[in-house]
């Protein structure tokens, strides 16, 4: 049980985001980038039941938003970022970082990421041979889609057995990010590849530190100069050439460079300052999940923070159960599991979704009125997921939903792309933006929509198309792909888009200004202004300020404007009028009354 107050503290470059002081479930799933669905399971977690068209208040809210890793901001309110980061039960966010008394050190997890054929597996083989402790089973380690190895210094990293960045940022699209470091793997005989790029593209759109292997290295045409000069290319400068890439030699099938390469991303990790709290109750990540004909429903999780107890009672999704069996990847069996620690369990009631999120429960009954709950909203509601269009990506940033317009760019020759990203880039403005996260020639293909997913943003397909899986995923996913065949045209709707999504700034248009001449009282409640209008023409309606010795007394409107008793729309300059102030009656002779209008400069 979790013994003093944890803080899920949102990450140092957490996006704000500004939430009303009331908001419909849907919309606030709108503004978190996330599902309906999502929002209410979240709002499940602190005990909050709704529904997606119920009002729910910003407090309640920005709980919810803390857990994913935002920085709530009560809209036309101050102090509200800090709110949900007092919440005690605050249990998670996209990356789990805590900080505070509780937390502790915990393990790194990496994925490998890179070009087919450049050693993925390879590695990962090597590492768990060489760096993962022995299990009873004569030290044959099952796949159970994640490992944990010891480093030379004996400390332990945790190692995301499904390497490229697919399932990478398919995870990621699922509203969960597990990664901290990634290693990129670019094989020396063959360089930085389009895979290579998109891998590194895909992990900077995560904003995941990235630890380079240059792998091959035994191989007699080996280039691992070449390589940094490709990686240059790439924007990633190894630390030799003066940048902050950390490039490291290996041979994944001899086993060469091993130790330096898990050592330099320890270093890294350091550098992240992993923490989590191993005094609290478990949340976590499904990493992958089936059905085995022997023991039942096995689920390999990870939990994020936290300790996992067998004989906990874990939900996630729909899925929920005591924990009968507990097991590592040497198929060891344990009876705890702490943070970073992937371990495969026994005794949910039905295979949960890869990346579906899991948390401890308090009994078998809550999670099982839970799932019911969430599977009937689920049904009421439809699992909606709300993309992002060119057309409503402006409305989104007005409302701070997202920050960033990412684009993902395709096009049909190389050449294309770079006029292409100068132009689109060279229209942000301050406020807003505009980031190519991954531009390449080819088709749209699969992973191209997960990443629009995982980063709200849309896919502009110059001169080419989406695959037919891509085209259906994209519809599934309603991530928009734009298809264009004219330059102007793209940097035109991008434009416009821009321009949209920039808050309209408006100015002060003086229209008249007219003195008080004398004062009416007709009883209490009702002064009228007998004016002289010195300057331009007041309109009744018009905004209006009452000035006194240059003090502003009253900001309202003209209530009613009269000529002899005559109700008048407008009184010219050099004209006397009968004015009334909407909620101000305390006219002096001398005071001012100064009409103007605002005009939208953006
Ligand atoms: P992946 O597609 O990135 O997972 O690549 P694999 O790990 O499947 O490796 C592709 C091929 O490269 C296999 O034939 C490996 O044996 C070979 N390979 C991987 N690492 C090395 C290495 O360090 N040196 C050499 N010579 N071959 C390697």
């Amino acid at each position: 049980m979790t013994q003093a107050p944890d803080q899920t503290v949102p990450a140092a470059e957490s996006p704000r985001v500004t939430i009303p002081a009331a908001v419909v479930v849907s919309d606030l799933a709108g503004l978190l980038g996330i599902t309906p669905v999502d929002v209410i399971k979240e709002l499940m977690k602190n005990g909050v039941m709704a529904t997606i068209n119920q009002v729910v208040d910003f407090d309640t809210a920005a709980v919810v938003a803390a857990d994913l890793g935002y920085a709530p901001e009560e809209e036309g309110g101050e102090e509200a970022a800090a709110v949900a980061g007092e919440d005690e039960s605050a249990p998670l966010s996209r990356r789990i970082i805590e900080e505070g008394e509780d937390a502790q050190p915990r393990a790194p997890v990496v994925t490998v990421l890179g070009h087919v054929d450049h050693g993925k597996t390879t590695l990962l083989d090597t590492i768990r041979r060489a760096r993962v402790v022995e299990g009873e089973a004569g030290g044959i380690t099952q796949h159970i889609g994640a490992y944990q190895a010891s480093g030379p210094d004996g400390r332990t990293l945790t190692f995301i057995d499904t390497p490229g960045h697919e399932a990478f940022t398919e995870m990621r699209a699922r509203g969960a990010q597990v990664t901290d470091i990634a290693i990129i793997v670019v094989a020396a005989d063959d360089g930085v590849m389009p895979q290579t790029r998109e891998a590194i593209d895909h992990a900077r759109a995560a904003g995941v530190p990235i630890v380079v292997a240059v792998n091959k290295t035994d191989l007699p045409n080996a280039n691992p100069d070449r390589v940094k000069q490709d990686l240059m290319g790439a924007e990633l400068v190894p630390e030799e050439f003066g940048g902050d890439t950390v490039v490291v030699p290996i041979s994944a099938l001899a086993g060469d460079g091993i130790d330096d390469l898990l050592e330099s991303v320890l270093l890294v990790a350091d550098l992240e300052e992993l923490k989590a709290n191993p005094d609290r109750d478990a949340v976590g990540v499904v990493l992958e999940a089936a059905t085995d004909p022997r023991r039942g429903i096995a689920a390999t999780i990870l939990v994020q923070t936290g300790t996992l107890h067998r004989g906990d009672v874990i939900r996630a999704g729909l899925s929920y159960g005591r924990i009968k069996a507990m097991t590592d990847s040497a198929g060891q069996q344990l009876k705890e599991a702490g943070p970073s620690a992937p371990v495969t369990v026994l005794g949910l009631s039905e295979v949960p979704p890869a990346g579906e999120r899991f948390e401890t429960v308090k009994d078998e009954r809550t999670a099982r009125a839970e799932s019911v709950e969430l599977r009937r909203s689920v049904e009421r509601e439809g699992n909606v997921r709300t993309g992002v269009t060119l057309d409503t990506l402006f409305g989104e940033i007005h409302r701070g939903a997202v920050q960033d317009f990412n684009i993902v760019l395709k096009t049909d020759v190389q050449g294309s792309i770079e006029p292409l990203v100068r132009a689109i880039e060279g229209l942000a403005v301050d406020e807003i933006n505009v980031k190519v996260i991954h531009a390449a020639a080819g088709t749209v293909n699969e992973s191209d929509v997960n990443l629009a997913v995982a980063s709200q943003g849309v896919i502009i397909a110059f001169n080419t198309r989406a695959e037919t899986g891509a085209q259906r995923l994209a519809e599934a996913e309603h991530v928009e792909v734009r298809e264009y065949r004219v330059i102007y045209d793209v940097i035109e709707d991008v434009e416009q888009a821009v321009r949209g999504m920039l808050q309209p700034i408006y100015e002060e248009r003086r229209d008249a200004v007219a003195e008080v001449r004398q004062v009416f009282r007709r009883g209490r409640r009702n002064s009228i202004a007998g004016c002289l209008v010195r300057d331009g023409a007041v309109t009744r309606g018009s905004l209006a300020r009452v000035m006194r010795g240059g003090e502003v007394l009253r900001e309202s409107r003209i209530d009613s404007l009269k000529r002899f008793q005559e109700d008048a729309r407008e009184v010219a300059a050099g004209l006397e009028c009968g004015i009334t102030v909407d909620g101000f009656e305390a006219f002096e002779e001398g005071d001012e009354i100064v009409t103007y209008h605002m005009e939208q400069v953006r």
